[in-house]
């Protein structure tokens, strides 16, 4: 049997709720294509309801031709570091082996201006 380790998420993260009563950057990354895209917690908490949660929520990313999986980051603001919004130890590992590099706009930019 698996041992399950439960990761400890602060509770402002734990609800798309208590996200949306908070000043915080949440975004999305895809484990496919790398891209990462800005999230509205407030619109989220709309559509799903305050009590959701994107802890270990598992969407299909938004790019147009990428069949890719998405999952969520969040940070507070003025913090450097963000939180992956992920608990499933199997989940974590293929994101560790298997994700695509992060891709930022910036990173786009460089890219169309090399030859
Ligand atoms: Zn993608």
């Amino acid at each position: 049997m698996e041992a399950m380790v439960e990761r400890i998420f602060p509770n402002w993260s734990r609800t798309l709720g208590a996200m949306a009563r908070r000043p915080l950057h949440v975004r999305s990354r895809c484990v496919g294509c790398g891209i990462q895209l800005r999230v509205d917690a407030t619109e989220l908490c709309a559509v799903h309801g305050p009590s959701a949660t994107l802890i270990d929520r598992i969407d299909r990313c938004a790019v147009v031709g990428c069949d890719g999986a998405i999952y969520y980051e969040v940070s507070l603001p003025f913090r450097q570091s963000w939180i992956r919004l992920v608990n499933k130890p199997a989940l974590n590992e293929l994101i560790e082996t298997e994700a695509a590099t992060p891709v930022t706009a910036p990173l786009i930019r460089d890219r169309r201006a090399c030859p």
